[in-house]
């Protein structure tokens, strides 16, 4: 059978070809590349760059490609930018998303496990959140994600043998053991790439974004997962995925970290001082996020194997020590490690 892997180029797409391809399954990326990186999916995949808002052009690669299953990654992601301009939010991952489910129908593919986000519970009422948690989003990020959510719902109502899985991440960080992968975004957003983007140089300090919420040191909480193990998850997804499967997972380590928290760490990993500055909330952000996630521990067997932030950001820095310019760094641009493309 072969695996169909939206946003295959992507940070989490990428890692997640890697173990599909280590555990002997066939892998077919699909991906725009307007934020993933060609360089990070391996030769053993077969590439076809497609935006998802192409259904004719998904619907032939389905067929040609004889896709059996759908890991479905490729979306925008960044929070603020979602406030900033949200209408590419909603047209990039709900109007794709509902592009992809239609190539899939025509192609008779019924089965799919979908990257849904923390982000859909808003501001939780409880700590860790479970997956029976309201969800009210507080910004179009996280609503693009909750009404894909619905969407996949009423197909499996609605449709016979269609079948899912979502995974809702809490905050994904660290890269490959191997230091193969990693992180390579642009703009970069995120709070770990910023603090060893600072350790090494290439910025001159991290802007807290807000240390008057209602916690500890006054800086938001998230609960930080090794992307191996949010991958880990997908194959297990992928596994139990039947025609029947419709439910909805959380992957976290089940606790968080203050940025302030993160920013130390990072400090103790790199040896090098990270000048602070502040700045107000950044719109969309909710003060505390961090898992239960018993559920898929008792469902799937689940379980992450990177349990402490000081091992999660070791890896990534690992890989930023030696990509400092991320894919384009000269340690990545080796033709071999690019699998062929396709028209
Ligand atoms: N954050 C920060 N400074 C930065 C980047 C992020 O203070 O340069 C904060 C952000 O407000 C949030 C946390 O760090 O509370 C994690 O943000 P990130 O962008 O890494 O992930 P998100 O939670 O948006 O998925």
């Amino acid at each position: 059978m072969t695996i169909l892997v939206t946003g295959g180029a992507g940070y989490i797409g990428s890692h997640c070809v890697q173990q599909l391809i280590n555990a002997g399954e066939k892998v077919c990326v699909i991906d725009n590349l307007s934020r993933g990186h060609r360089e990070s999916v391996p030769p053993e995949a077969s590439f076809f760059q497609i935006d998802l808002l192409e259904t004719d052009r998904l619907t032939e690669t389905m067929k040609s490609q004889r896709i059996e299953k759908v890991i479905h990654f490729a979306a925008l992601a960044y929070v603020g930018e979602s406030v900033e301009d949200p209408l590419p939010y909603y047209n990039n991952n709900a109007a794709g998303t509902i592009s992809l489910l239609r190539a899939m129908r025509n192609s008779r593919v019924s089965q799919i496990v979908f990257s849904s986000s923390c982000a859909t519970y808003g501001i939780p009422e409880n700590i860790p959140v479970t997956e029976e948690s309201s969800q009210r989003p507080i910004n179009p990020y996280g609503w693009s994600k909750l009404f894909i959510e619905q969407i996949l719902m009423d197909c499996a109502h609605s449709y016979p043998n269609f079948g899912f899985i979502g995974l809702r991440y809490f905050n994904v960080a660290g890269c490959a053991h191997d230091g193969s992968l990693g992180e390579d975004h642009s703009p970069e957003t995120h709070l770990i790439p910023n603090c060893l983007n600072t350790a090494l140089g290439q910025q001159s300090e991290v802007t807290i974004l807000g240390n008057d919420y209602p916690t500890e040191d006054g800086t938001c909480i998230r609960d930080y997962i090794h992307v191996e193990d949010i991958c880990a998850a997908h194959l297990l997804a992928l596994n139990a995925l039947t025609p029947d499967s419709r439910c909805f997972y959380n992957i976290g380590l089940g606790h968080g970290y203050s940025v302030l928290e993160v920013v130390k760490t990072t400090e103790k990993i790199t040896g090098c001082e990270i000048p602070i500055t502040y700045q107000t909330r950044r719109p969309g952000d909710p003060p505390v996020l961090a898992a239960s996630n018993d559920k898929i521990s008792r469902e799937l067997g689940w379980s992450p194997q990177y349990t402490t932030l000081e091992s999660i950001i070791q890896t990534a820095w690992t890989w930023f020590q030696n990509h400092p310019d991320g894919y384009q760094s000269p340690i990545s641009l080796t033709s071999e490690n690019k699998s062929k493309d396709h028209p």
